[in-house]
């Protein structure tokens, strides 16, 4: 796809300081595509990109991009292009990568449930990693390097019981999860491993969840990791390649402060160090997180039950982290509104979808908002439109990249025919359930 490239305005300008992209920018862009919309600033997840690298310039090291953080084409492209391989966890996103132009061998495949047919794709397409996570798995995946006579690199995500003061849906890491291979099981799988002609194991790695704060559950998790690998390596000549420490860094969304690189890497680095082997990391959230914003315009303000609401164009289809994990995103005046900030209330941002689960923020200090003001949900970047939903047949925003002072549409809004592709007025055939055959309806 070419992007066609529209004018915006130069950062220099005078923009509303709480804003990367100036305000006018964004209201440009609001103005041309309709809201709601995503608006992503390709220099921010550069400058992102740029600061973990820096930070974990003293041990060798890899950087693969956590594609469900944000899957749209443009922005795997932008990664690629910065040295970046991918981590995936589906079919569909071996094909977004590989469209994307990502090389194969940079590609590692993550996840609890991969099918047969997922681990063909990745087997047949020679990707750099298989990351298993329980026995089965490895047996499945031994049966298709079999079929298919490919050796296939494989790691195992291990489960190495370190816990996570995140919201309980992005804990992964402690024992009775159904995330990782038992640390104690390791062992025995990696020896049954050895004995199997088309399997190679590579790695030893863990995810232990994610938007983690505090790094001393990354070092309690790297600590463990060390002392799987050194027991590994005793029980026979394991040839590893390197230690897969995940994703999970946590970003600022409001007042909280943001893992700081150099402290992560410090902890990470004992165990490059005491492995002398290659370090994966597979960030999402702290790459794209805070460059994305979700543009929405008031539709209607109204005041029930000694509540405020701003009822806004964007719901919980289109967001659904506030909603899902009581996530709090900071919610600003971009245009149209009042803008002294003196004159804050307290008011709730709901948007559109019939479920009292659909909200934006709760309880926030905004300027006088009326209809037509143009907000701006901040950090939306990572799980926004990737987790988004046609729930309420609403078609899905358009996504857009801001580069410098110009942007573009990286992909277009859905349209009501999009959504009902596929879809029968009234089925032609049914299958006769007694019989198993096929009947037209008027027979
Ligand atoms: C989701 C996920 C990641 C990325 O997590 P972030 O918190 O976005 O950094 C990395 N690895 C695996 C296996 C994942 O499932």
């Amino acid at each position: 796809m070419r992007l066609v490239w529209r004018k915006g305005r130069n950062r220099s300008g005078v923009g509303q300081s709480i804003l990367d992209v100036p305000a006018d920018t964004l209201e440009r862009i609001a103005m041309a595509v309709d809201t709601p919309v995503y608006v992503y600033d390709a220099e921010a997840i550069r400058s992102r990109y740029d600061e973990l690298t820096v930070a974990l310039s003293g041990f060798p090291h890899e950087i693969l991009y956590s594609v469900k953080a944000n899957s749209n084409l443009s922005i795997l492209r932008l990664m690629r292009g910065l040295g970046a391989g991918a981590d995936i966890v589906s079919g569909g996103e071996l094909v977004r990568v590989l469209r994307a132009g990502f090389a194969p061998g940079k590609v590692v495949f993550s996840g609890v449930g991969k099918t047969r047919r997922e681990l063909t794709a990745a087997v047949e397409n020679h990707i750099g990693l298989v990351n298993v996570e329980s026995h089965d798995e490895l047996t499945l995946l031994n049966e298709v390097a079999q079929e298919l006579r490919t050796v296939v690199k494989f790691g195992f995500r291990v489960n190495p019981d370190v816990a996570t003061n995140t919201h309980p849906y992005t804990q992964t890491g402690e024992r009775g999860m159904k995330f990782g291979v038992p640390m104690g099981e390791v062992l025995s799988q990696a020896l049954w491993a050895r004995d199997q002609e088309y399997l190679l194991l590579q790695s030893v790695g863990m995810h232990i969840g994610s938007q983690i704060l505090d790094a001393s559950r990354f070092r309690q998790g790297a600590e463990k990791l060390a002392s799987l690998i050194e027991q590994l390596r005793d029980s026979g000549a394991e040839e590893l390649h390197s230690a897969d420490v995940g994703g999970g860094i946590g970003i600022q969304y409001t007042s909280e402060e943001g893992l700081d690189a150099a402290q992560y890497a410090s902890v990470i680095e004992p165990l490059a160090r005491s492995t002398g082997l290659k370090i994966m990391l597979e960030p999402g959230r702290y790459l794209v997180g805070n460059a994305g914003y979700l543009l929405t315009r008031c539709v209607h303000t109204k005041q029930s039950g000694g509540r405020s609401f701003v009822v806004v164009d964007a719901g919980m289809n289109d967001l659904l982290r506030p909603s899902l994990y009581g996530a709090v995103h900071d919610i600003c005046v971009v245009a149209g509104g009042e803008t002294d900030e003196l004159k804050l209330r307290s008011v709730d941002v709901v948007g559109p979808i019939c479920e009292t689960g659909d909200f934006l923020g709760v309880d926030r200090k905004l300027p006088e908002v009326k209809r037509g003001t143009l907000l701006a949900v901040r950090s939306a970047g990572a799980y926004g439109f990737t987790m988004s939903s046609n729930y309420n047949s609403r078609p899905r925003p358009p996504e857009v990249m801001v580069e410098g002072n110009r942007w573009a549409i990286i992909r277009e809004r859905e349209t009501i025919e999009d959504l009902m592709r596929g879809e029968q007025l009234s089925p032609d055939v049914a299958l006769d359930w007694r019989t198993g055959r096929e009947n037209t309806v008027d027979e």
